[in-house]
Order: C-alpha cells, then structure tokens, then sequence
C-alpha cells in the first residue's frame, strides 16, 4: 500500500494558544494528533508530551520488539502493533499525569490523542477523547471512533438525540482523557485498508466546525492529502474557527506504480542499466 499523506495545525480565529500537536513519522507509517488542555499554555506541554511519548516508545519498539508493554497490557487477539500503540498512548498518558504532580502549575492539564499506525494493508488505531478519525471508502464516510465526551456518551445511551448533542453547551466535556488519571483506558482498533481510502485524523476544531458532508466533498474533490488538509483549515476558520484546528489525511494508493515498475523492468529483461 502506497500512503501519501498531509498534515497541518492551525491557531484558528479566536484562541491565542494553539494546543493541538501532532506528529508525522512517515517512515514507520505512523501519525499522532493530540489535543491539550489546561490553562497558561499548559495543554500545549501535555499534547507535546503526548506526541513525543508516542513516537518515541514506537520507534524504540521496532528496534527492540521484546521491550515490554506499559503496564503489562496485551491483547493476544490483536497484532504486536496495536498491543505497542495502545502500550504508548497509556505511557503518555502517565508521563503527563507524572508531570504534573511534579509542577503545581500543570496540574489539571490534560490531551485527547487519536493516532493510526499503518503497516501494509493493516492499519492500528487508538484513540482517548473527542479526537475522531474517520474513514472515506467509495463516497460514504464513516467516523471509526466514538468521543468520549459526555454529550456522545448521553446519545449513547439514548439520553441526548445527536441534534440536542451537536448543540449542547456541555460539549467539550470530556468523560476519558490522557493525564487525568494515573492509569486511562485505551479504546483499540484495526481496519483493512483498500486501495482508494483515506483517512483522516482531526482535533474538534474541525469536527465542530465542518459538516460530515463537506468533509466527505473536501476529500473527494482534492487533488492531494496535503490539498485537502490546507481546504478543511480553511473551512473551519472561514465558519469561524473557534478552536485551534488540526487535521491529518492519509490517502491510500494503489501501489500500482511499483506493479509497472516491476512490469517494465520484467519486459526490458535484467540487464538493462
Ligand atoms: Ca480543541
């Protein structure tokens, strides 16, 4: 599977810190979106903290596949890599917790993280909190992950329709994020990529802002990952951009440049220079 990707973060229109982080680490396939919260500038040091964390327990892991798992936790029904990112994302989440028991200052700061790591055509997924991915396949798009905000939560269980939900004042309650606790339950996932998907990771900054639909159009309509990131910033700051805004989208191609290249080297015989 051929990955191309693009990414961007951006203040938005009313914040004067932007506290979203994320990181793209091409070469291992894998990508991470936080999003901070806290006062004075303190939820930027916890999805900094958490992007890092992530990032580097990963890398360290592929050098060293018998580095244990945080705390212990394995699922023998899922693959070593969605064991490892849900291991890293419960690591950041007690780096944080950590950090801020050591600075008073810090405390109450907090991130929600969603991050993808791709390896062939099988992609891991976790997330904690109301950072969403979402997947487009064939036009329909579909969000893979469930918020966990209490308004998300109240239309669970069917307290809350999603209408009341989209407009309640009580949104940015969160029910689960990284730094509150010193241990935080990871939601875990894998999906099958096909040829012609994309994905898309993205901060409430930009699902409170922009329709499902425009987001479903944005994708189908750009020529690139990095178009369509750059035109879903701009929707959300042009309906007003009341948050920092951060989107991810990786589009899956075929592959098919390597088949040709194969085909033609096939053709042309070994010899060729
Ligand atoms: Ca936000």
């Amino acid at each position: 599977m051929r990955i191309e990707a693009g990414a961007r973060t951006d203040l938005g229109r009313v914040r004067k810190n932007n506290e979203d982080s994320f990181e793209v680490v091409s070469e291992i396939g894998l990508f991470i979106l936080s999003d901070g919260m806290g006062g004075e500038a303190h939820g930027e040091v916890a999805s900094k903290l958490t992007v890092d964390t992530i990032s580097q327990h990963c890398r360290e892991a592929l050098n060293d596949p018998k580095m244990p798992m945080f705390e212990d936790q394995e699922a023998p029904e899922l693959t070593a890599k969605t064991n490892r990112l849900g291991s890293a994302i419960r690591l950041s989440n007690r780096v944080i917790y950590e950090s801020a028991q050591k600075h008073p200052a810090q405390r109450g700061m907090g991130a929600t993280v969603v991050a993808v790591w791709v390896d062939g055509e099988r992609v891991s997924m976790a997330h904690v909190g109301d950072s969403r991915a979402y997947r487009l396949r064939q036009g329909s798009l579909e969000q893979l992950t469930q918020d966990h905000s209490l308004v998300a939560e109240q239309v669970r269980r069917g307290i809350l329709t999603q209408q009341q939900a989209d407009q309640s004042e009580m949104q940015s309650v969160l029910i689960r994020a990284l730094g509150i606790d010193p241990s935080v339950q990871v939601d875990v996932d894998e999906h099958t990529l096909i040829a012609g998907d994309a994905l898309l990771l993205c901060s409430d900054g930009l699902s409170r802002m922009v329709t499902d639909a425009e987001i479903a159009s944005t994708l189908m309509t750009s020529q690139t990952a990095q178009e369509a990131v750059d035109r879903l910033v701009e929707s959300a700051n042009d309906a007003g951009g009341e948050d920092n805004v951060t989107v991810v989208v990786l589009r899956v191609g075929s592959g098919s440049s390597g088949l040709f290249a194969r085909l033609w080297r096939w053709l042309n015989g070994p010899a060729t220079a």
